[in-house]
């Protein structure tokens, strides 16, 4: 039996691991100093687990525990690492780099630093949402400051050449950032060896709590400055002020710790139940995958059913939790589409016509029998309704 409702918008958040909370309870009541106070044994203990976490981190991205710094998530880290670099090193550049394919978080961040002054370069994508290295290249300038380009993407599943990229940046001595919310846990991340200066996640992707997240920040080879955007106490090494968020750091460390141990067998699980029910979406006339074919997250499809509208087939499916490529933060309407997929070339019906499956820790076969049948029936009754229609 599948408990109802299914819930296959893991690109979205993701249920806090029972684990995650079970570790985080003393840090509510019992454990609950403030980092900040140096002087007591509360102070310790706070500053002490919070160290560890930070430490589990660093491991996981094979960087050093002080180049990690604590934030209220990748919104936060990716203007952070954005505005602060711009601000710190705008003596020396104005020129921003990054892709059609962004979250919001890094797109409308870079535009705010246009607004301001600075000049982007927002790159093209080919159909599969990647951004070409060679086009990364081409776009530096002697003014250029910073390249940022997403791990992952959130809507299509799209692996990004990070390797490559990272090693044009850094041969041009130029910082590379990357928002890697949805690659932690999918991808493996060594921020020396791809050359990778700065990176930002959030905890709430990760079977982690909310309102935490991380910037990783490179310390030597080179060292990246920041100018900090939240002033105060001078908490992270000054690049983020505020009294440190104790529970959810621990939780956060406790995700990442449950992420690492079960790296490859949850990957395998979760590519195993995505390509089931792939193969049997597939069965319905007239669908097309998006993104790249290969070189995809293990949890993420992204399908546009062909003459079927995505927002009605959604309201069909009340006990299914799945996203549409038409949600857009836009005003304008109709007109508006998810950028990714005009990124990509699809048209706007295309787009109002696709669904992002997003899959999990706690997603069963089960729910993938229950979500494919269901997204059968309906495509198929929707479509008889419009040819009736047509008639
Ligand atoms: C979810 C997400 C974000 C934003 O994370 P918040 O936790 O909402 O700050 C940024 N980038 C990507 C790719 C995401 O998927």
């Amino acid at each position: 039996m599948v408990h109802l409702p299914v819930y296959m918008d893991y690109h979205a958040t993701t249920p806090v691991d029972a684990r995650v909370v079970e570790a985080m309870q003393p840090f509510f009541t019992q454990h609950f100093g403030n980092t900040a106070s140096v002087q007591h044994r509360f102070g310790w203990i706070a500053k002490e687990a919070v160290e560890q976490a930070r430490k589990i981190i660093a491991d996981m991205l094979q960087a050093e525990p002080r180049e990690i710094l604590f934030t209220s998530g990748a919104t936060e880290s990716n203007n952070l690492l954005l505005k602060g670099i711009a601000e710190a090193y705008q003596s020396k550049g104005n020129h921003l780099i990054t892709s059609a394919v962004e979250h919001p978080a890094v797109l409308e961040t870079c535009r705010y630093l246009e607004r301001k002054g600075f000049v982007l370069t927002i790159l093209p994508v080919d159909s599969f949402g990647r951004v070409n290295p060679r086009d990364v290249e081409k776009a530096i300038t002697e003014k250029t400051l910073l390249v940022s380009v997403m791990s992952t993407n959130n809507e299509i599943g799209t692996i990004q050449p990070l390797e490559e990229i990272g090693a044009i940046c850094s041969a041009k001595n130029i910082f590379f950032h990357t928002d890697a919310t949805q690659g932690i846990g999918k991808i493996v991340f060594n921020v020396k060896e791809m050359n990778i200066h700065a990176l930002s996640f959030s905890s709430h992707k990760i079977y982690g709590p909310k309102g935490v997240g991380v910037l990783y920040l490179r310390n030597k080879n080179p060292k990246v400055f920041l100018e900090t955007q939240m002033h105060g106490g001078g908490h992270e090494r000054g690049f983020r002020s505020g009294t440190v968020n104790v529970p959810g750091i621990v939780g956060l460390g406790k995700a990442v710790s449950l992420v690492q141990e079960n790296f490859i067998d949850e990957n395998k699980t979760l590519s195993e139940l995505r390509n089931l029910l792939w193969e049997k979406l597939q069965k319905i006339e007239n669908v097309k995958l998006n993104g790249d074919p290969v070189r995809r997250l293990s949890n993420n499809l992204s399908v546009t059913f062909n003459g079927v509208n995505a927002d009605m087939l959604m309201a069909e499916l009340t006990d299914i939790a799945l996203s549409s490529g038409s949600a857009c933060t836009a005003e304008d309407g109709n007109a508006s589409y998810s950028h990714v997929l005009k990124a990509i070339g699809l048209s706007a019906e295309e787009a109002h016509s696709t669904l992002r499956f997003g899959l999990g820790r706690f997603t069963t076969k089960e729910e993938v029998n229950y979500v494919s049948e269901k997204i059968t029936q309906t495509v198929q009754k929707l479509r008889s309704f419009s040819k009736e229609g047509v008639r």
